[in-house]
């Protein structure tokens, strides 16, 4: 691009009003998709204040999809399964956005989830749209901007939501507070059983599928799901309107996807009758400004000048017993308010 071709481009990008961006939306016109998130994801506040004016007038045209979190250790087919999964549901008249919550990009810079090579055939479809997890911030930026793109794509006419995580329990927790369905991937066999029970990532599963179900994996998933089947019966439910079933399926032959589909159907069928869906969203907003007020409070109270100074030293006296963690949060907090 020559310096006049990226002068012009800055200029038609800076002269897009809050209307160009919302109508733009609206219309499902892919390029503003794109912008719209860019600018939800900036850490610039001249970018933050009109991304938060344009989510204001998206919101009404959001909460229309499924979302439906998934999670699985890496290698139990995820990518394989949104891939054969999305393009199943667009084969059906839907239109699919992937978006990530990847708890180790905040550490690496780098994320590996919702990448799209990883899912080739379905980022070709034009009723498609995939974004990786955003690279860079805290666990709360991520998911504040997973969040916020999520409103987007809905406005935008997506209207299912697959919101891809890894296992660890916080990201874990935190996709399933975002989403309606929370999906969790197993493998066939042992030992993965006990990981996910002491994840306690079965608590938020409102589906177990035992993947790579075929040929000679099959007797093995048969008994990997009876284990699940019991397990859950030991849990307490994540609805009372709904136990969460094992299912079995396998993302790389297609096999198991469409019944998958229906348990999720008649989820949102059941928690939209009784009101529990609302009622749900309705707890996630508050959960999600609490979350983001504890997450402002914090990075406020650790970049505060006195409490900064201080913070080494009385961490160091706590782990030395020179001083008690009561002792130490009182002399911080009162640094914080000084
Ligand atoms: P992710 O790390 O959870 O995203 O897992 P991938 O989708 O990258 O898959 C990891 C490996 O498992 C790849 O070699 C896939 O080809 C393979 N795989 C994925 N799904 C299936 C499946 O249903 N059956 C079998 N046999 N292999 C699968």
């Amino acid at each position: 691009m020559t310096i006049r071709q990226a002068a012009a481009r800055a200029q038609v990008r800076a002269a897009l009003t809050l209307e160009d961006y919302v109508e733009g939306v609206l219309s499902g016109s892919r390029a503003m998709l794109g912008r719209t998130i860019t600018m939800v994801e900036s850490r610039n506040p001249r970018h933050q204040e009109l991304a938060q004016e344009i989510l204001l007038r998206l919101l009404p045209h959001s909460g229309k999809a499924h979302r439906i979190g998934i999670t699985g250790v890496p290698g139990v087919g995820k990518s394989t399964f949104i891939e054969a999964f999305g393009c199943n549901l667009i084969d059906e008249g839907h239109k699919v956005a992937v978006l990530a919550v990847d708890p180790t990009s905040t550490v690496s810079g780098g994320s590996i989830l919702g990448d799209k090579t990883r899912m080739a055939d379905l980022s070709q479809r034009d009723e498609a749209f995939i974004r990786p997890s955003p690279s860079s911030g805290t666990l709360g930026g991520v998911t504040r901007t997973t969040r916020e793109t999520m409103i987007v794509c809905e406005a935008a006419g997506f209207d299912v939501l697959l919101v891809e995580t890894v296992g660890a329990g916080q990201s874990e927790v935190a996709v399933s507070d975002m989403t309606d369905f929370f999906l969790v991937l197993m493998l066939p066999g042992a030992g993965d059983e006990l990981q996910g029970i002491k994840k306690g990532v079965l608590e938020i599963a409102d589906m177990i599928a035992v993947n790579k179900c075929e040929g000679d994996n099959d007797l093995r998933a048969r008994q990997a799901a009876v284990h699940y089947r019991n397990a859950l019966k030991i849990m307490t439910p994540t609805s009372p309107n709904w136990l969460p079933p094992v299912v079995m399926c396998s993302g790389l032959h297609n096999i198991g996807l469409d019944k998958l589909w229906e348990k999720i159907t008649e989820h949102h069928g059941i928690m939209t009758e009784t009101g529990e869906l609302a009622d749900k969203r309705r707890e996630q907003h508050i959960h999600w400004m609490w979350h983001m007020l504890e997450d402002r409070l914090m990075t406020a109270f650790r970049n505060h000048p006195r409490v900064g100074d201080q913070i080494d030293h009385v961490q160091r006296n706590v782990a030395e017993g020179h001083l008690t963690p009561t002792l130490a949060v009182q002399r911080l907090m009162q640094a914080f308010q000084s």
